[in-house]
């Protein structure tokens, strides 16, 4: 077995893989698979059903908001959101928080104004900016709760007069939030959810029908709500395996036993890393992320060799985003703490081979 860092597609757990392994050749003793059955069959409508309630019953989302499974990732997300949300003489609000949400800014352009009002940007995005007003005549609020590259991660998020749409891409599922304090929440699966091919969206529903213009069809969320997530065939292995994995998050009790363990771990690498002569973390304390634990090496001329030992010891996806150089730990849900283990004996092996 290995030990899987990886920033995403991330780790599964393995029981979810052997069921969707099993579903592939026969989905539920229906002597057909998964993959070759309709999406309109009551088989398939069971999987979406399920997988909505999870997501509901796990994040307690109100009335008043939609569920859905769309395809094209959180980068479809970055123009679907201002399509339907940014009326053309309108504007909207981002926090630069990193290259995703920089990325989501650029979509916004097309259809209206853009107010960045906070970056850093200059500081190669090693925190998170705090320090800003929020205009109240904007459209919506346009944060990134988790920043996968740079490892930083918004703890407290702002109180806004205006809706927040929120990319949490790497951090859904991963701790408590309060659904009700945001308009749009999204996230490609492929993190900390399921695997790559769909994209959770959470909508309140009280957003939509107001831009001033003609959205196509897959880009419309009111459309994508009408159609119950199968205006056309849905990503059905996708939607199948990541109902497995909320499955297996509420078996685990719930997001909020998965947020404690999640501390937990992060907890004991960061302290490892600060610890550790060899070792230095590249983020503000306070905006430390508990899902991607980016660090770098005082000599940055050992990395090779510590990569080297990790792969002997079977930890895989260490190196970090070639961005930010060193390396980046990303440790999902699924990641147990046995494998943060693992990696901090590696550490400190390394660092007594090279006192
Ligand atoms: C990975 C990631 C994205 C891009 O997701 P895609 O599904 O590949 O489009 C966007 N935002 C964040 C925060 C991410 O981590």
């Amino acid at each position: 077995m290995k030990h899987n860092f990886g920033a995403g597609p991330g780790i599964l757990p393995h029981e979810v893989l052997k069921q969707a392994a099993a579903a592939v050749v026969d989905f539920n003793g229906i002597g057909l698979s998964l993959l070759e059955i309709s999406h309109r069959s009551p088989e398939f409508e069971a999987v979406l059903d399920e997988a909505v309630k999870l997501v509901k019953e796990l994040l307690a989302v109100p009335e008043g908001y939609s569920v859905l499974f769309l395809q094209g990732g959180a980068s479809t997300q970055f123009a679907m959101v201002p399509y339907n949300l940014l009326p053309s003489t309108g504007k909207a609000a981002y926090v630069e928080s990193g290259v995703w949400a920089n990325k989501a800014l650029k979509e916004a352009k097309f259809f209206g104004e853009v107010d960045v009002i906070a970056t850093s940007k200059e500081a190669n995005f090693t925190y998170i900016p705090k320090d800003y007003t929020i205009p109240s005549d904007a459209a919506y609020l346009h944060l990134t709760s988790n920043n996968t590259i740079y490892g930083t991660q918004l703890h407290k998020f702002p109180a806004s007069p205006i809706p927040v749409v929120c990319d949490m891409s790497s951090d859904i599922f991963s701790r408590e939030i309060n659904v009700a304090d945001f308009g749009i929440i999204y996230a490609g699966a492929q993190k900390n959810m399921g695997p790559a091919g769909t994209t959770l969206v959470i909508v309140k529903d009280e957003l939509l029908g107001k831009a001033d213009r003609k959205i196509p069809a897959m880009l419309n969320y009111q459309v994508q709500i009408e159609g119950g997530s199968m205006y056309n065939t849905p990503p059905v292995f996708a939607i199948y395996v990541s109902m497995l994995t909320l499955n297996w998050v509420k078996s685990k009790g719930g997001i909020e036993a998965l947020a404690k363990e999640n501390k937990a771990k992060s907890h004991v690498l960061y302290e490892e890393i600060d610890r550790n002569p060899l070792f230095k973390a590249v983020c503000a304390v306070e905006d430390r992320s508990d899902m991607n634990v980016c660090f770098v090496m005082e000599n940055p001329e050992l990395e090779k060799s510590f990569l080297k030992l990790c792969d002997e010891k079977g930890i895989v996806g260490i190196k970090g985003h070639r961005s930010v150089g060193g390396f980046r730990a990303s440790i999902y849900n699924a990641l147990s703490i046995t494998s943060i283990y693992v990696l901090i004996e590696a550490m400190q092996e390394f660092a007594e081979k090279n006192k």
